[in-house]
């Protein structure tokens, strides 16, 4: 592993190099190897990892804040593992992912999965099913939904308050 930066920085890539996680982007060789480790890469011929990296490296800051491509990855870091340059892709789309998400960028599927949260505090909107409730009474557990209603209180003043938002912008 090496700390020397390689390549020659756009202003995105200094950008993404300034938020937590991003700072190493600019040591990124463009050698493969994550996307030759990355199993969604396996799955998806549309996800590749160096790829979104060269965008930013070349300052493609529209395409790239508004792709889905920086949400498909897993955090599994098997890329991050097998980088010889001390790169962490998943980290640097956290940091992606962070900037997008602060101008309004974000995918669908999860927009909508942190609105049912944010709703009734579970991750799927169907998770609370009859079957689900005739398991936890079975159980003996709480099956009114309303016991959730704190803990989306605790999400949202944690998360989303306005002071909140603004000590992340
Ligand atoms: S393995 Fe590391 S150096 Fe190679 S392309 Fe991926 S991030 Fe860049
Ligand atoms: S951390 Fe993300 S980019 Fe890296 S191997 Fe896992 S899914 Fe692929």
């Amino acid at each position: 592993m090496t700390n020397e930066i390689h390549t020659p920085s756009s202003e995105f890539a200094r950008e993404v190099a300034s938020v937590p996680g991003g700072e190493a982007i600019n040591k990124c060789i463009q050698c493969g190897i994550c996307t030759a480790s990355c199993m969604v890469a396996r799955a998806s011929e549309k996800y590749r990892p160096r790829k979104i990296i060269q965008k930013i490296l070349i300052g493609k800051r529209d395409e790239v804040l508004r792709s889905d491509q920086p949400w498909f990855c897993m955090t599994c870091r098997m890329c991050e593992e097998n980088c010889q340059e001390g790169v962490s892709p998943a980290e640097i789309f956290h940091a992606v992912r962070f900037i997008a998400a602060r101008e309004g960028h974000i995918p669908n599927v999860f927009r909508n999965t942190l609105d049912t949260v944010l709703t009734d505090g579970w991750l799927l909107k169907d998770a609370y099913s009859d079957f689900i409730e005739d398991e936890r009474d079975d159980l003996g557990l709480e099956v009114d939904l309303r016991f959730n209603d704190g803990f989306v209180k605790r999400v949202r003043e944690r998360y989303f308050s306005p002071d909140m938002r603004e000590a992340e912008v």
